[in-house]
């Protein structure tokens, strides 16, 4: 059974729940539709599986719509991803006619949904270009990122801004990712839902269990990466590390992944991994299923230290559900990352797998530093990464949007 808003009382406070219930009212029955492109794999699935549910029980009318292609558009929205990353992509004149074409067609089924709903959130590219396309509509539409848009590929944001200017606001997770455009601009940084299926406390029966399935030994260090296999999140950069420290420590290493409906890159990725893992029995390359939530829940709460070696990172959930299982996390010093990686406190950012074994090393050999700083961690996600505190920042994005306000709001 999904927790309701009263549960997450003794985790944040009854106050913060009076709080949200406070904000919510203005806002009752006001229609509030969610649009992205998968309903599983990656953070934003993960995030709006949550965030809808808390909304409907605050008395909001808030659905989730999902719209769909073919290859050639999710191979227009991979590379636009990537560019908005940074990476010097061009997409063919022939996709991007497809991703345009492309969500008109989704738009038949839509219109009547977004046509009168009073906020609409797009969710990163893919559907951005529904609202030059809708035409008519009464309600305020926000544009938000998830990408590390520190660094866009010029010629792709040039085309891709176009449908993001004229929304009524857009969403970056960072300061630094926020661009210049001519609408209001919001900084929100996800949250993971501690009462998911992904964090929730596990018996240590159940821990052991996932365990003995993968063939892990309980009695030496384990290393976790928990990813899609996405060039982004460097998981040979992490195989390097783990081969690094195993010069000097018993370690074994999981990664573990699965695929996106909206990531074709994946299959690729992921050979390119098996290849650098080699024969060697230590590493574990994991395909898991979209919904394997308790089993990541578990693989977190047994590893000894979680590595996000990201190259770009829009914002990084899994380092978030980490720190909240009271890990250390070495992570790649950029985007999300650094928002939730502190040195010496919550773990330690790097830049190399020399660097990521390094930090290993150091951590590995003092249990009692990585302890204390698991401590840390996780009073440091209670404080700004819980539902709870994005909801709040949803709620007051919308009323402040209904109220006419021209400011922004940094958390
Ligand atoms: N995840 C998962 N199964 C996988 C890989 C990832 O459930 O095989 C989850 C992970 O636990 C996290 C989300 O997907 O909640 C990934 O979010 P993140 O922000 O780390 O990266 P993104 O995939 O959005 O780039």
């Amino acid at each position: 059974m999904k927790a309701t808003l009263n549960d997450y009382c003794e985790i944040v406070g009854e106050e913060v729940i009076e709080l949200l219930t406070r904000l919510a009212r203005p806002l009752s029955q006001k229609k509030v539709v969610h649009v992205n492109s998968t309903r599983t794999g990656g953070g934003v699935a993960e995030i709006l599986d949550r965030l809808i549910p808390v909304k409907r029980e605050l008395g909001i009318d808030a659905t989730w719509e999902v719209i769909e292609g073919n290859g050639d558009f999710y191979q227009a929205t991979k590379g636009m991803h990537n560019a908005l990353q940074g990476k010097a992509v061009d997409i063919p004149e022939k996709l991007l006619r497809e991703y345009e074409e492309t969500n008109r067609q989704n738009l038949e089924n839509l219109k009547d949904t977004l046509a009168d709903a009073d906020y609409v959130f797009i969710h990163d590219p893919q559907p951005a270009p529904l609202l030059s396309q809708i035409g008519k509509r009464s309600g305020k539409w926000i544009w938000r990122c998830h990408i590390d848009a520190s660094r866009p590929y010029r010629p792709i944001w040039k085309y891709l801004k176009e449908f993001v200017q004229r929304y009524d606001a857009s969403i970056f997770s960072l300061a630094t990712f926020a661009q210049p455009l001519s609408n209001l601009q919001y900084l929100i940084p996800p949250s993971i839902d501690p009462l998911s299926d992904k964090n929730i406390p596990l018996d240590e029966s159940e821990i052991s269990k996932v365990r003995e399935r993968f063939g892990l030994d309980p009695d030496r260090p384990l290393l976790l990466q928990v990813s899609r296999y996405d060039w982004f999140k460097d998981p040979v950069g992490v195989i390097e590390a783990y081969k690094l420290t195993k010069k000097y420590l018993p370690v074994q290493l999981v990664l573990a992944g699965g695929t996106a409906d909206d990531d074709p890159e994946g299959a690729e990725v992921l050979s390119a991994v098996r290849e650098a893992a080699g024969n060697d029995p230590d590493i574990h390359v994991l395909l898991l299923p979209p919904d394997a939530h308790r089993t990541i829940n578990a693989l977190q709460r047994s590893a000894d230290i979680v590595l996000q070696k990201s190259t770009r990172e829009g914002f990084g959930l899994t380092v978030t559900e980490a720190l909240w299982k009271g890990k250390p996390v070495i992570g790649g010093n950029t985007g999300g990352i650094t928002l939730q990686v502190v040195d010496y406190h919550t773990g330690f950012l790097v830049n190399t797998p020399e660097g990521a074994a390094f930090r290993l090393r150091y951590l590995l050999t003092r249990p009692h530093l990585a302890s204390n700083m698991g401590q840390e961690a996780r009073s440091f996600v209670r404080d700004h990464f819980l539902l709870t505190r994005h909801l709040r920042d949803y709620l007051t994005l919308m009323l402040s949007l209904q109220n006419g306000a021209g400011s922004r709001i940094i958390i």
